[in-house]
């Protein structure tokens, strides 16, 4: 009689090796499959949003949401708490989603790997807690002796409810951290300056929030002298500071405000307001220098300003170092509209427009005509010629 002592059975099926094999830790290829499944994903997931922002969590932080459909939205959190919960085998050491069709193709795998597919079967996402159903689908090798992959299939239940964020707490509880103070120097702001502005920092805003979620703006405050932005963060604020101050000019400056004490640490709290004060120069403005040259500012922005010599028409930039360096500064003047009555080859005479008072100016280097009205800026009793009327 032949004893075959190296005959081999499946311990959990009794089906010999030949048959079954080769056995895996004392199992045939499929109960070797059935006692170690790598989809080990919870048959539901709990999950929510911010009903406020829309915002979910990835991996424990609160991140903005790539759409802001509804629909979309609900799908989009899903999508992503069954991928964070996707429970596999210890073995499987690398993870690749993949579309079914992809899926159902693959038929090697080196150890270690799984693909893994998830599709909604139904759902419904018109109220909450918004309920979509999964079927998720998975292709794996853990064994090197494995004949077969592992293909396996299960039903998720992913449940989509409303919350509110931490941010979205904060903000509508009024919550602010610091105040963005938008002023001019030495004026008030115009209206015009104040819509700018307002403008501005609502486009910036946007940005910023990309990434500074507590970016917001809980609060805009419109005062006779300039704007306050009642800011979540005091990083926006100085960065919006800094967005204004490269737009027009001027100057930054802080101050802290004790608010209280932090009630758990007894450290105390403060409040940061952030204030841009813009130049005090405007498009129009008449100026001189330390020298006594006068100009009338042609344009303003964040490197200087465009000046425009009155007694040479020449225009010369001048950033805002050189202005203070300058002095250059707002002086009196008074405006006047003149003609020319004559002109000789070293004078142009003139004749005030609502005195009838005639008065000769050396003749400027660029072209005046006879007979033609002229707008003229006095300064310190001597004239200049502005433009043509
Ligand atoms: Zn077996
Ligand atoms: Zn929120």
């Amino acid at each position: 009689m032949v004893r075959r002592m190296s005959e081999r059975f499946c311990y959990r099926c009794g089906i010999s090796e030949n048959e079954g094999g080769p056995l895996i830790d004392g199992l045939c290829q499929v109960c070797f499959r059935k006692e170690n499944p790598v989809l080990l994903i919870e048959d539901e997931i709990n999950t929510e949003l911010c009903q406020n922002c829309g915002s979910y969590k990835v991996k424990g932080t609160w991140v903005d949401p790539k759409t802001y459909n509804l629909e979309e939205l609900i799908f989009e959190v899903a999508d992503n708490a069954l991928i964070e919960n996707l429970a596999l085998n210890e073995r499987v050491k690398s993870i690749k989603i993949a579309p079914r069709e992809e899926l159902e193709e693959i038929e090697e795998l080196s150890i270690g790997t799984a693909h893994v597919s998830f599709q909604p079967l139904e759902w419904h996402v018109e109220y909450f807690p918004a309920i979509i159903n999964y079927e998720v689908e998975i292709k794996a090798r853990i064994h090197e002796m494995q004949k077969e992959l592992h293909h396996e299939k299960k039903i998720v239940t992913v449940y989509v409810r409303q919350t509110v964020c931490p941010r979205c707490q904060k903000f509508l509880g009024g919550y602010f951290e610091a105040i963005l103070q938008a002023r001019a120097e030495d004026r008030v702001l115009t209206k015009e300056e104040k819509d700018e502005i307002s403008k501005l920092v609502e486009e910036k805003v946007d940005e910023i929030m990309k990434r500074d979620r507590m970016g917001f703006i809980q609060d805009t405050v419109e005062k006779e002298e300039g704007l306050d932005f009642y800011m979540g963060s005091t990083a926006a604020a100085r960065k919006l500071a800094q967005i204004i101050r490269d737009r027009y000019g001027g100057s930054i400056s802080e101050a802290y405000q004790l608010i209280g004490q932090d009630r758990i640490t007894s450290k105390e709290v403060y409040r940061t307001s952030v204030r841009i004060r813009i130049p005090k120069f405007r498009k129009g403005d008449i100026v001189c220098d330390k020298k006594g040259n006068v100009y009338r500012v042609e344009e303003v922005n964040g490197k200087g300003m465009l000046l425009k010599n009155l007694l040479t028409h020449e225009s010369e930039h001048k950033d805002w170092k050189s202005a203070k360096r300058d002095e250059i500064d707002t002086i009196e003047h008074e405006r006047l509209e003149a003609m020319t009555t004559s002109l000789t080859p070293r004078e142009v005479q003139f004749m005030d427009m609502k005195s009838y008072e005639t008065f000769e100016l050396e003749k400027p280097r660029f072209e005046v005509k006879e007979g033609e009205i002229y707008k003229l800026i006095k300064v310190k009793g001597r004239y200049y010629i502005e433009e043509k009327k």
